[in-house]
């Protein structure tokens, strides 16, 4: 039995509905529809081959985006259902938010963006919105997938001022300094809540860093000592998954209480209010603070070990060669991206690019810069 919706939720009655306008569905939801479609997108299969912090072939059991993409989804439904938000659309958010993520994570989004320099830059929020919007070629009527206004005001989180006037509707909030939904607001914290957690584990996984470095992190250390005194016996890894996931149910306990008194505080009574309050999704301070020392770590530990940052430089140099390539001879594209190009310029080979795979990356580069004898 579903909650019923609380009066700042995002409705089918307070949605401001899809661009171009269609018949409602039957047996589910306006948004369980945008989840369906985000579902059965290209976009979203090819997650399953894109990096996060780990390249793709590294390992089969580091995240994906696509695994990255579920979790995301998960702890935001069951945050969502606490609060009394939609939780459709939360998943419909968090199942689309990195559909439009380069391959090699971020390492990828830097070079690209440093290559499209003279051509706007490129934006994976933008890029995310741009393959709902408009990449996708799947239905009869309409380009992209046609979603409802209030997830794609949800996938761009963020835009680059330069953009926002190409935007129309959906760039308006960044203009009015106005505040997407609670719905939209929770899946950005859901991103954050997954990555930082399911970061510690595969870095631990990895080696990259140690159960003894990580003891030096407040959150860490806290949630790991009562498990290590229960538990003596327990090998390390089942005490680190014990220890991560109690610190998923914390970090979420502690984003429903103190979301629930931003909410209350700032008397809260609709969806419009919500609009045109501060951010009200967020932590208590404690776990701020906290969450800032574990995301320091990461990066001096982890994203910043010699490792990821040798791999990093691979993929900078894998895509820019391909970009280069590319925009020296336009015969290089496969025909699609050719004609493509006659229209939107380098854009199409940011298109291009941006929506291979890793291990498409990986394989391109070989076509195009490898001799094989066989
Ligand atoms: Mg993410």
């Amino acid at each position: 039995m579903m909650n019923e919706l609380a009066v700042y939720a995002v409705s089918t009655d307070n949605s401001r509905g899809r661009l171009i306008s269609e018949a409602p569905p039957t047996g589910r939801s306006e948004f369980q529809r945008d989840r369906d479609r985000i579902i059965h997108s290209a976009a979203f299969r090819r997650l399953e081959y894109k990096t996060q912090v780990f390249v793709n072939h590294e390992g089969d059991l580091f995240r994906t985006r696509l695994t990255h993409s579920l979790e995301v989804a998960q702890i935001g439904r069951s945050i969502a259902r606490n609060l009394r938000l939609n939780e459709d659309l939360v998943e419909a958010i968090a199942l689309a938010h990195d559909l439009g993520h380069t391959p090699f994570g971020h390492a990828g989004q830097d070079a690209l963006n440093d290559c499209m320099r003279d051509y706007g830059g490129f934006e994976h929020n933008l890029q995310s919105l741009r393959v709902v919007d408009v990449l996708e070629e799947r239905y009869a009527a309409f380009d992209g997938l046609n979603l409802c206004y209030e997830t794609r005001e949800g996938i761009l989180k963020h835009v680059a001022k330069k953009n926002i006037p190409k935007l129309g509707q959906i760039g308006e909030r960044f203009l009015q300094n106005k505040r997407p939904s609670l719905e939209a607001q929770l899946a950005n914290f859901a991103d954050e809540i997954a990555y930082n957690n399911h970061d510690v584990d595969d870095g631990l996984r990895s080696g990259l860093i140690t159960l003894k470095q990580l003891e030096e992190v407040s959150i860490f250390f806290r949630h790991l000592t009562p498990i290590k005194n229960k538990y003596s016996s327990l090998p390390e890894r089942r005490i680190v998954y014990e220890t991560v996931r109690s610190m998923i149910n914390t970090l979420a306990t502690d984003l429903i209480q103190q979301s629930t008194l931003n909410i209350k505080d700032a008397g809260i009574d609709s969806l419009s209010t919500v609009h045109s309050a501060p951010p009200l999704i967020g932590f208590s301070q404690q776990i701020k603070k906290e969450q800032q020392e574990l995301k320091k770590f990461l990066y001096d530990n982890l994203y910043r070990h010699f490792r990821v940052v040798r791999m990093s430089n691979k993929a900078r140099h894998t895509i820019e060669k391909l970009f280069f390539a590319f925009s020296s001879d336009k015969q290089l594209l496969p025909v699609k991206y050719q004609k493509k190009f006659e229209q939107e310029g380098h854009h199409a080979i940011a298109d291009y690019i941006a929506g291979m795979t890793d291990r498409y990356a990986i394989k391109e580069y070989q076509r195009l810069f490898t001799i094989a004898e066989n």
